[in-house]
């Protein structure tokens, strides 16, 4: 605490160390750590709070930082979680969100730079106004940071248009742990050996800090056709996935729901018949391509039996694909809600699917259990659960909430898929994700003891330091 009037100093202005500027950046989203702040349990936080407006504010702080020996925490907009943000007392966070200007912006090449800080939806509405989009749109797009939904690979819900994040990242800037300054990577592309900017994809703020970033961007579709189709269930359902998502279609939106989840969300609309698996697609482009799509993709479907249920549940989806209100009540009420994201191949989804859900469906806490297949690629997409449990003390939150975790990250494990697709590591993932790669650690290592040889960036996140 000694070192915060010299950090105040330092860097006049962009320096708060009360206790409220400090309990605000401590932490993320993770329904546990929201858990427990709703119950009142005292929550850590950092000695001070840096809001830098520049590239050079940040290498003061990382100076500042490393010749004290000082952790520091880097923080986009806080939606994460993982529990990737969990700052400790004698630690300071970097808030990034006053570094939020957009520009220069390339629109005949459709190259945009924009600092780190800026959220995903006021880039959206800065592109707009000159006919592009990233096309990334995470469900946390409002609160999200560019610099955020890089370091954690983030993928938003039209990646089957658009790609993930480092699809559409081309070039960044970032500030080491002693403080150099790397510019990484080069628009369009380039075949310059290795690139190195791959690695700052992901690395939950423990490589570096990222301040500035170059994106690619497209033009706004002209026109969307939205529709929904049922199937008996998910192996069927899936299987038509696949076959759109493989057959060369201009599909925007793509997602299937098992019959829990879409009785849950689709339920007002659906009415009482819900079908075993709910199919919600969108073909977009000029729109002759966006009706032509229409068409070949109520083709395919249909062959395989689907039942076609117009355009109302997608348009629905569309209304209300943000809405997470409901999140709070059940916390409030002691009930453990999460939602734990996996990936596999086509040919390992249906397994991965029943296994998993089997599996967390047979703990005895459990209440309920919804699943959803987003994030379609040629080669496999996203699984994506939903879980509700009552554990039989409040105190016991905890442990039955790593219980489903392990329970399902073994389960689908055991059936060939990775244990993550967009939501990081932070803490919460950290042994599953050490499981499945631990024969890249120490590539891994070695560039984490150039670029901050002591453990300072986000220390605790991702790797299992103390
Ligand atoms: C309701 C809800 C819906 C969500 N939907 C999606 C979704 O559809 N897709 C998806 O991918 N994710 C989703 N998420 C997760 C979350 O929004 C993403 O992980 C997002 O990328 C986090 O961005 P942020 O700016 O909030 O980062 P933070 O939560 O502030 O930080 C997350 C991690 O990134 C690091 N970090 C942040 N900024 C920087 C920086 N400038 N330099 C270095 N490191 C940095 C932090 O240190 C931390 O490790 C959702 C979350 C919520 C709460």
């Amino acid at each position: 605490m000694n070192w915060v009037p010299e950090l105040e100093r330092l860097l006049p202005g962009r320096v708060a160390s009360d206790e409220t500027a400090r309990a605000a950046v401590a932490g993320d989203l993770s329904p546990m750590r929201q858990m427990r702040q709703m119950r009142g349990e005292p929550m850590p936080m950092p000695d001070a709070v840096v809001r830098p407006r520049a590239t050079e504010d940040v290498q003061q702080v990382m100076r500042f930082a490393s010749a004290r020996e000082i952790v520091v925490v880097p923080r986009g907009g806080g939606s994460g979680v993982v529990e990737a943000v969990a700052a400790a007392p004698g630690s300071i966070v970097v808030d990034l969100r006053s570094m939020d200007r957009i520009g220069p912006i390339d629109a005949a090449s459709g190259i945009v730079e924009v600092e780190a800080g800026c959220t995903g939806a006021a880039l959206e509405q800065a592109l707009a106004a000159q006919g592009l989009t990233l096309g990334h749109y995470p469900q946390s797009i409002a609160v999200a940071t560019i610099g955020g939904l890089v370091a954690t690979r983030s993928s938003g819900q039209y990646s089957t248009r658009y790609g993930n994040i480092e699809d559409i990242l081309l070039a960044l800037e970032a500030v080491t742990g002693s403080g150099e300054v790397l510019r990484l990577g080069h628009p369009p592309r380039r075949s310059l050996g290795p690139e190195v900017l791959p690695l700052f994809v992901g690395s939950e703020g423990t490589l570096g800090v990222i301040t500035r970033l170059t994106l690619a961007a497209q033009a706004l579709p002209e026109a969307e056709r939205f529709a929904a189709y049922g199937f008996r269930g998910m192996a069927e359902g899936i299987e038509v996935m696949r076959r759109l998502a493989r057959a060369g279609l201009p599909i925007g939106l793509l997602r299937l729901y098992d019959a829990a989840d879409a009785a849950h969300s689709f339920g007002a609309v659906l009415g009482e018949v819900v079908p075993g698996a709910l199919l919600l697609i969108s073909t977009l482009g000029p729109r002759e391509v966006a009706d032509a799509g229409a068409l070949a993709a109520e083709r395919i479907a249909l062959a395989a039996g689907g039942d076609a249920l117009g355009a109302p549940a997608a348009e629905h989806w569309l209304r209300t694909r943000n809405d997470v209100s409901e999140w709070a009540q059940y916390l409030e009420a002691g009930v453990v809600v999460d939602t734990i994201e996996c990936a596999a191949p086509w040919t390992r989804l249906p397994a991965a699917y029943t296994a998993a859900a089997a599996a967390v469906r047979g703990l005895p806490e459990v209440v309920a259990v919804f699943a959803h297949v987003a994030h379609a690629g040629s080669t496999g997409a996203s699984l994506y659960f939903t879980f509700g449990a009552v554990p039989g003390e409040a105190a016991q939150a905890t442990s039955v909430h790593r219980e489903v975790w392990g329970t399902l990250l073994e389960a689908v494990r055991g059936e060939g898929a990775t244990v993550s697709h967009h939501h990081g590591v932070g803490r919460v993932r950290r042994p599953w994700a050490w499981q499945e790669r631990a024969a890249e650690r120490p590539l891994l290592a070695a560039v984490r003891e150039r670029l901050d040889p002591l453990h300072l960036l986000n220390r605790g996140a991702l790797w299992e330091d103390a």
